[in-house]
Formats: structure tokens, C-alpha cells, sequence
């Protein structure tokens, strides 16, 4: 296959050939005929030797890398990609393990497919292009996807409207691009019991990056009254109930959300010692009313940055949230605090925890440094695929 050709500047292949999958606009020496949004291209260094083979887009990344040898983006190429992930899962014995069947099947550069989500929940597996490259590559994906899962697939749902650039999204629809299946739909982490819809939910209906966070949570809860603010749909005060605390608070801003809370509570056993709150998180943790006696508490926002440019003002509004936290912890208990922001590193977040403990005057040590899970794969070449960061520290 012969595709239009993106000769970079001398020098400026070096990236590329350390496998890192972003060409940024400023790097392109010349392109050989007209391009669209999505087109996929040939990159060439200046002597016209094909490096790698990806989606253009009008942005500052130009092209996204699928192959850094020079082969066809056809079906063959996304079911050799999709089995190569799907090892990856297999190796960290998440596949066909009936106590946790919902995971991440593509992260994207950390599968090596920049602009592809794929989450699976117990039979279905959720799409979210990211780019209109790879959205107009929908249904190889979905051919390929279908043929390397067999039988374990039953349905395919395409998620793409909200992730693809704006212009776009008038064009596109979501819905199944293979079989059907009825929302919501029941899926288990951990042996923890979730309603997932992913027709309404946030992102493809469920937050499963925290899967190992909730785990040593859990792990923690008997006997503790618990606060969980951000909640989504419960993750984490599930596993809380589940493992015998004493008293599980769930908080999140979204009306919505509160609902998936209470129906995954009842579907995981008859609890009367759950409570939902719908509420701001800064203004109930800033409220006098609030029980600032929580053994553990779980703070896990949105992300405050998604550029460079909001990046200072995320980190200022992480140190307020995180001081308010720390004040309402009862001495000898526990925060877990988290970060997704991709431009705020582990570092900065690090640094502004540190600034939330010294301004809070609470004495707090860290003892366990928090990640995204394995089926969150971080490519060596492209530290930009890790975001989620997180700290569980002792508050004295
Ligand atoms: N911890 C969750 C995922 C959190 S996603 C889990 O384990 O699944 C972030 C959540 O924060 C969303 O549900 C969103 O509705 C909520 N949110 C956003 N701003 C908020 C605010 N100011 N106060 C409370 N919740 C908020």
C-alpha cells in the first residue's frame, strides 16, 4: 500500500525512531500531495526512507504512529496488535477470570495505537476513537476485535461522538457496530458487583483505572467509617461495604452518579449503613456540618488540567482540595488522593500534596505510592501514557 508521504526535518526523526509515536507539526519538512483530517500517511525522514506509518490530523500532533515499519493499517495489522494487548491481559491474569471482568483491552500509545480506547466489560467491549484517523478505521477495528475475541464477544459499541475533535462530532452517532446488548449491564471487579451503562455513564460507563487503589482500600475498610468524595458510581465504597466498614459516606456532585451509587450498593447486598450525598465536594469538605471524624477518606476528582496552560491553577486547586481533606481525617487515619491530570506529574503532585500537609499543620507520611493498573500500560518511549497518580498517606 502506498500512502501519501510526511518527510520530517533532519534531526527530528530521532524520536520516531526511539518509538515515539507523536510527529508534532513543527516537524514536517514537506508532504507529498493534499492531505484531510485522518488520512493515513507515510513518515519519511529527509532521505524519503519510511520510519513509521500513522494518522494525519490538522494539530500540533500532525501524525499519530500505528507502525514504526512500513505495512498496511489493515484488518491483519489491528488483529496482530489487538492479540499482542490481549497477551498482555493474559499475562496479568485478568482474561477469563470470572472475579474480574471488566478491563482496559487497548490504552491507547500503550498499546501501541494512538487515539484507541477499547474497555471490556464482561462480554461487550466499548470503543473510543480519539481521532478521526482511527474512528474512520471503525469497522476493520471492529472486524479485527471480533475475530481475535471469538466467541467471548457478544456485542461492539462504539463511543466515539464525545472523544473525537469537536468539528467532528455533529458527524458521528454512537451505537453497536456489532450485536447488542441491553443496559445496564452487570459486571464484576474483584468480585465486587457493578452496573455498567456505557450508553449514559461517564467515559465508556465506568472508571477502571482504579482497580488496584480500591483494592488496597478495601483491604483496609473493616471497621472504618469512610468518606468518598468524587465517587462516580461507588467503586471504591463498594469494596469499602463489601470488606465490613462500619460506615460508608459517598459523595459526588452529579445526580446521576448518586443513582448508579445506590442501585450498585443494593446490588451487592442489603446495607443499611451507606449514605449518598449529592454535593459540591469543595463545599461539603469546607462545611462545619460535615463529621470530620472519618477514618479514611478518598479523594479522587476529575482532572483539573488538561493542557500545559491550566496547569497552575490545577495545582492550586489540588492543594485546597487536599487541605480541606486532611482537616476533616480523624488522627491516625488515612487519605487517598489521586491525580488523573496527564500534565501534572508524579513529581508536582508530589510537591503540592507536601504543600497541602505543611499548610494543613497535620503530620502525614506516605505510605504507599498509587498508579494506574497493568492493563493501563505505560509505553517506555511515551511517558505522556502515564496520568494517574496517587498517594495514601498517614495522617496524624
Ligand atoms: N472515584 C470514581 C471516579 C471519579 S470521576 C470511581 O472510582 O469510579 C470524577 C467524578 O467527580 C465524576 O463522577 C464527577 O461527577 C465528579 N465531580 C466533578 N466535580 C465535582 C465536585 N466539584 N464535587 C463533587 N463531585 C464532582
Amino acid at each position: 500500500m502506498q500512502y501519501p508521504l510526511v518527510r520530517i526535518k533532519k534531526g527530528k526523526e530521532q524520536s520516531i525512531q526511539r518509538n515515539h509515536p507523536w510527529v508534532f507539526s513543527g516537524a514536517i519538512h514537506s508532504i507529498s500531495e493534499e492531505l484531510h483530517e485522518g488520512d493515513i500517511v507515510a513518515v519519511a525522514d529527509i532521505n524519503e526512507q519510511i520510519i513509521g506509518i500513522g494518522h494525519f490530523a490538522e494539530g500540533s500532533i500532525a501524525v499519530r504512529i500505528q507502525s514504526f515499519k512500513n505495512e498496511s493499517l489493515d484488518q491483519s495489522f489491528f488483529e496482530k496488535k489487538l492479540s499482542i494487548a490481549l497477551e498482555k491481559r493474559k499475562a496479568i491474569g485478568l482474561w477469563e477470570n470470572p472475579s474480574t471482568n471488566i478491563m482496559r483491552l487497548i490504552h491507547a500509545e500503550g498499546d501501541g495505537l494512538s487515539g484507541l480506547i477499547i474497555d471490556w466489560y464482561n462480554g461487550v467491549a466499548v470503543i473510543q476513537c480519539h481521532s478521526i484517523g482511527m474512528y474512520n478505521q471503525l469497522i476493520i477495528i471492529t472486524k479485527a476485535l471480533s475475530s481475535v475475541l471469538g466467541k467471548s464477544v457478544f456485542a461492539i459499541y462504539n463511543k466515539s461522538k464525545d472523544t473525537v475533535p469537536k468539528p467532528y462530532a455533529a458527524e458521528i452517532n454512537n451505537g453497536y457496530v456489532y450485536g447488542e446488548a441491553k443496559v445496564p449491564h452487570i459486571a464484576n471487579e474483584n468480585g465486587n458487583k457493578f452496573y455498567i451503562n456505557w450508553e449514559t455513564g461517564q467515559k465508556t460507563g465506568f472508571f477502571i483505572d482504579q482497580r488496584i487503589n480500591r483494592d488496597l482500600l478495601g483491604n483496609l475498610a473493616k471497621g472504618k467509617k469512610i468518606l468518598n468524595t468524587f465517587c462516580y458510581s461507588g467503586g471504591f465504597s463498594i469494596y469499602a461495604l463489601n470488606q465490613g466498614a462500619k460506615e460508608v459516606h459517598s459523595l459526588d456532585s452529579s445526580n446521576k452518579a448518586m443513582e448508579l451509587v445506590d442501585a450498585n450498593v443494593t446490588l451487592n447486598g442489603t446495607y443499611n449503613n451507606h449514605t449518598s450525598i449529592e454535593a459540591n465536594a469543595l463545599e461539603y469538605l469546607k462545611s462545619n456540618e460535615t463529621d470530620n471524624d472519618y477514618d479514611i477518606i478518598i479523594l479522587d476528582p476529575p482532572a483539573f488540567a488538561k493542557s500545559v496552560k491550566n496547569r497552575h491553577k490545577a495545582v492550586q486547586g489540588y492543594k485546597r482540595l487536599n487541605i480541606l481533606g486532611l482537616n476533616k481525617i480523624k488522627p491516625g487515619g488515612i487519605l487517598f488522593t489521586f491525580s488523573c491530570s496527564q500534565v501534572v506529574d508524579q513529581q508536582l503532585f508530589y510537591n503540592t500534596i507536601r504543600a497541602a500537609a505543611i499548610e494543613s499543620g497535620r503530620k502525614v507520611s506516605v505510605l504507599h505510592q498509587l498508579h494506574q493498573p497493568a492493563d493501563h500500560p505505560i509505553n517506555i518511549c511515551h511517558p505522556e501514557s502515564e496520568y494517574l497518580k496517587g498517594l495514601m498517606l498517614f495522617v496524624e
